[in-house]
């Protein structure tokens, strides 16, 4: 198998987060891989951003809850020792940012939780399938303990 040259891992500050990142941080130690976090909120008000979705995580805004969603991808990223400028706060739908952005930045292997679906909630759609089903690159996804 050849050698990953950049992974990114999706992070949704789930109580699960942790485990997936650190699966991410271990193969890009594996692979002497550059490593890329992304988090998209899609569940706050977009901000006024000159930057159409990407957040930059170097200017303080007046959103205490932007605020809090960098703190705590700056707080991963120093975890994981990935620069700030490949930690990604973006505004938007999460599986379409994610591909875009893996895309990009020529990411060859995005790591995403599975909650393992079936049924109804799996036709209904996740972010994990989704970016399975719809990315360029590899994907690896990463199953998570049922709640
Ligand atoms: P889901 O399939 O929607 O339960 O999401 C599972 C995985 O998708 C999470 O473990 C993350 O890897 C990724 N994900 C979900 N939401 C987001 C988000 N807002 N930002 C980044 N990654 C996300």
């Amino acid at each position: 198998m050849s050698a990953y040259r950049h992974i990114l891992v999706a992070v949704d500050f789930s109580a699960e987060d942790d485990y997936v990142a650190e699966k991410a941080g271990a193969l890009a130690a594996k692979f002497q891989a550059k490593l890329s976090i992304i988090h998209v909120l899609d569940n706050i008000p977009m901000p006024d951003t000159p930057y159409g979705t990407v957040i930059a995580l170097d200017e303080d805004s007046d959103y205490p809850l932007l605020e809090a969603e960098k703190a705590k991808l700056l707080g991963l990223g120093q975890h994981l020792a990935v620069e700030v400028a490949d930690c990604w706060l973006l505004w938007g739908v999460p599986k379409q940012e994610i591909i875009h952005l893996a895309t990009q930045q020529q990411v060859d292997l995005i790591v995403v939780g599975s909650h393992g679906r079936h049924g109804l909630a799996l036709l209904l759609g996740s972010t994990s399938n989704s970016v399975l089903h719809h990315a360029l690159c590899d994907v690896l996804a990463v199953r998570l303990p049922d709640a």
